[in-house]
């Protein structure tokens, strides 16, 4: 058993750590206030090869696969959330290319991804089904050479700078989870826009908005995988990134910690720093030993991805990593902002901002529920026995 990262791993480890204090740092509280997309951390990402990170090197990434990308999230996620969400977004729109593409839809899009000549966006969630998403309702039907798809899908993370989206859709619309289809839908679509923006409390720098398709007609060669059999690619989609997801939570537990724990080391009250009261040492003590926990399984849950493990029999540790992660985010947030009293609740200092990207870590990519459910349906099948 190795618990080190490997000379690679370090490596990157270290390039994205000091891209995240040098470039990432500075910008974050100004995203959060403007709420604009940020090109130039884009255009740094794509200098310094971060976006290719979770490509692999044969579509032009650097190959270092799900736990690399959990590596690199971690670190920028540290300082800003939307950042991080920006490189997640590097495979959230294409897993269920690699998985389930052909090899012309693999060359076309995801060295454009690797790349920054093209950015990416995951639809499955529509106002009517997100956690139950064998109700969605975007429908897909043949017509010749394409398909014409109908629906509208909401809370699409980079909808508005995205080139291409991996949409999911219904070609038999009764069939439950038997009748998806997924396809790769490019921004220039005929009946094809983004809409509004949903407006957020968190994850500013990263715009959310709805996609309207109305008649769009999108080329049969689009179409990933294969007809009425897409809810497995959807979910291996979901579960790849589920890991990552985890390490954006992680990292902002260990971005509160830091600051907090600094914070704690200056302010003094009753005679003495406030880290040497008990209670506020203590509470920075049980955030430190959840993140110790959680790396581990975050890890452990990344490299069965990378290990082509993303079915149903690894799901529920990926619902592990990213349940605990996600809520261990939010309670380092909490209890960091408590250690700050006053100046945590203050905007100008950055807790307020952790506190409000954390809220939605617990509901992206399947609520804290859905991945209990999944958890204690294993073990009601076996897939998970003690
Ligand atoms: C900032 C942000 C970014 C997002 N980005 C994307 C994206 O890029 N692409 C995309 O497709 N979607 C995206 N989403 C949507 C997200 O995945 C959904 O919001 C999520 O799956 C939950 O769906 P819902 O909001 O419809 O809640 P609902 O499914 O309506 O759930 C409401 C509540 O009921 C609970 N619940 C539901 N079913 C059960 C059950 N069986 N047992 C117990 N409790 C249950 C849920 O846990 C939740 O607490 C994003 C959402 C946010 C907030």
């Amino acid at each position: 058993m190795n618990f080190e990262f490997n000379d690679e791993q370090k490596a990157l480890q270290q390039l994205a750590r000091r891209v995240a204090k040098e470039k990432v740092a500075p910008r974050a509280a100004e995203l959060d206030e403007t709420g604009i997309y940020p090109e130039d951390i884009f255009a740094v990402f794509r200098e310094t090869g971060l976006l290719g990170t979770g490509i692999p090197v044969e579509y032009e990434g650097s190959g270092l696969g799900i736990v690399g990308l959990a590596i690199a999230v971690e670190e920028v996620a540290k300082y800003c959330n939307s950042c991080a969400l920006m490189l997640l977004l590097t495979r959230l729109g294409t897993s269920a290319i690699l998985y389930g593409g052909t090899e012309e839809q693999k060359r076309k899009y995801l060295p454009a991804v690797a790349t920054g000549a093209m950015r990416s966006a995951f639809a499955l969630t529509e106002p009517g089904a997100g956690s139950d998403s064998g109700q969605i309702r975007t429908t897909a039907v043949r017509d010749g050479d394409h398909y014409i798809l109908n629906g509208t899908k909401q809370w699409i993370s980079g909808a508005t700078v995205a080139d291409f989206f991996v949409v999911a859709t219904k070609t038999r619309p009764d069939a439950g989870n038997k009748g998806f289809s997924v396809f790769i839908v490019e921004k220039d679509t005929p009946g094809f826009r983004v809409g509004s923006h949903n407006k957020k409390m968190g994850v500013k720098g990263v715009p959310t908005a709805e996609l309207i398709f109305e008649n769009a007609r999108v080329p049969a060669a689009n179409l990933l995988g294969t007809e009425h059999e897409g809810f497995k690619l959807i979910m291996a989609n979901l579960n790849s990134l589920r890991p990552v997801v985890a390490a954006r939570g992680l990292g902002t537990a260990e971005g509160c910690l830091a600051y907090a724990i600094q914070y704690a080391k200056e302010r003094e009250t009753f005679g003495k720093k406030i880290i040497q009261h008990q209670a506020i040492g203590f509470s920075l003590a049980e955030i430190a030993m959840q993140v110790e926990a959680v790396r581990l399984l975050t890890y452990k849950a990344a490299s069965m991805v990378d290990a082509g493990q993303y079915g149903k029999k690894a799901a529920p540790y990926f619902s592990m990593a990213k349940a605990l992660a996600s809520e261990l985010a939010n309670k380092a947030a909490y209890d960091c902002l408590q250690v700050m009293g006053s100046y945590g609740y203050s905007s100008e200092y950055p807790m307020e901002r952790y506190y409000r990207d954390a809220r939605q870590l617990t509901i992206v990519e399947g609520t804290s529920q859905i991945q209990r459910l999944i958890i204690s349906n294993a073990l009601i099948d076996g897939d998970l026995a003690y």
